[in-house]
């Protein structure tokens, strides 16, 4: 046990160290290992609704949502049902299949796009966009921004944020300088490096990737208007705006982020990314968008893609029956709950004398700490004082409280968050805000 843990944990410090005797770290993907924080990663066995429990038996409220996708809650009655039965009658069969159509048919009613190509990661969706972008458009360049993450995808991981950011590692070795040669890296947020970048490299940039919103460098809104000028500038250089929704997508409205922004402005990406919420809990994602750009890969057109996986039928009924049952009312009462609990947690952070501000963007939100002036972009993020999360985290994990381990991620609430959920923040939160101010 840690200095900074007094929960017993047994069975999930006797589990990590089997796990690290196994694998790199004990982990297989690098935040779960509480590296940022510090102490024992939980070993969860079982979840419902907004609860987690661990080998241990201690039961925590989740605002981590397996990063994103449980946007239902955890073993949904009817989630769990669906994908009973779908998986009673076989897993995969590597044809083309019914439930991977619906999925399909119900995205594009939902998100701008006319076709999708469902895959298995975010990853491979966002590296099959812009490989789908440079075969289209004949050119190399792509621009992205500083703390957007898009995946572990080699070229894109240039400036990322999520883990990267987190563990303090700036790229990574394993990716030849030729491979982010072509990468342009801009900050967030920032209209006159945009234009400066087209101005320059104009016609020979094949896409802009962004997130819809940040929320892998904690939650950073996009200005009001800048997605807009970036599918402007876009069009005016004829290349591909690629907006990635693979954490916003389906989570903050109908149609995403694009729903609650795009929509209503009048604009629209040329290619869409999606992830997490479309797959229940399982691994699907997808990437689409105008058809002429999604009639270029195979078997359509030239750009090949393709996985022994894509649209499994157990992982594509899994996010049908989520998608079909995320009415309006789910997303009301995400945004309910999620007002409640930023309200709860600021006040006990004013009360504890902690400068802080709350990054929002829908449901989604994070803390930044030691200061009152809002982030829009990385360098803004990388200046506050992270180092109050590591005590307000463990604080709230000593109280039952499941947050992300690490102050450059989202915390995610789910339709099954409830009032029992907001008094134990409620309980947890006086103590955790002093041991912040410490
Ligand atoms: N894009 C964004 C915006 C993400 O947040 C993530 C994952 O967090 C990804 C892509 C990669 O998705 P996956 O982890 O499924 O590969």
């Amino acid at each position: 046990m840690t200095d900074v843990e007094q929960q017993a944990t047994p069975a999930s410090s006797q589990w990590f160290e089997r796990a690290r005797a196994v694998s790199p770290g004990g982990v297989n993907s690098p935040v779960r290992a509480f590296r940022a924080v510090g102490g024992t990663p939980r070993f969860m066995v079982s979840a419902e609704g907004s609860w987690l429990t661990d080998a241990d038996d201690t039961t925590y409220l989740d605002l981590v949502g397996s990063w994103g996708p449980m946007l239902l809650g955890h073993a949904h009655p009817q989630v769990i049902s669906a994908v009973q039965d779908v998986a009673a009658r076989g897993t995969s069969f590597g044809t083309p299949s019914l439930p991977e159509v619906e999925l399909a048919e119900e995205i594009v009613a939902r998100a701008p796009v006319e076709s999708v190509r469902l895959v298995s990661s975010g990853t491979e969706a966002t590296m099959s966009a812009i490989r789908l972008a440079r075969g289209f458009t004949g050119r190399n360049r792509i621009v992205k921004f500083a703390g957007c993450y898009h995946g572990h995808v080699d070229a894109l991981l240039a400036e990322a944020g999520s883990g990267l950011v987190t563990l303090g590692i700036p790229g990574t070795p394993g990716v030849p300088e030729h491979v982010t040669a072509d990468v342009i890296v801009l900050p967030y947020n920032d209209t006159a490096a945009v234009t400066e970048a087209f101005e320059r490299y104009g016609d020979e940039i094949a896409c802009l990737v962004t997130e819809a919103a940040a929320g892998n460098m904690g939650v950073v809104a996009p200005d009001p208007g800048f997605n807009a000028f970036l599918a402007r500038t876009c069009r005016e250089h004829g290349a591909l705006f690629v907006s990635d929704e693979v954490m916003t997508g389906f989570r903050l409205s109908r149609a995403g982020h694009w729903g609650i922004e795009g929509a209503k402005e009048g604009w629209r990406p040329d290619l869409l990314t999606f992830g997490k919420v479309m797959g229940g809990g399982f691994p699907a994602a997808a990437f689409g968008g105008r058809r002429d750009v999604m009639d270029h890969l195979a078997p359509s057109g030239p750009v090949y893609q393709a996985g022994t996986l894509s649209g499994n039928p157990v992982a594509t009924t899994a996010g049908l029956t989520t998608l079909r049952l995320a009415d309006d009312a789910v997303y009301r009462s995400i945004d309910e709950w999620s007002a409640e609990a930023r309200r709860l947690v600021s006040d006990a952070l004013d009360e504890a004398g902690v400068p802080h501000v709350v990054q929002e963007v829908g449901s989604m939100f994070s803390i930044l700490w030691g200061t009152t002036t809002r982030a829009r972009s990385f360098a803004d993020v990388q200046a506050q004082e992270a180092w109050r999360y590591g005590p307000f985290f463990h604080a709230m994990l000593e109280a039952g409280i499941y947050l992300p381990p690490s102050a450059y991620e989202s915390w995610f609430v789910s339709a099954a968050h409830d009032d029992q959920g907001l008094s134990r923040m409620a309980s947890a939160l006086p103590a955790a805000a002093r041991a912040a101010a410490a």
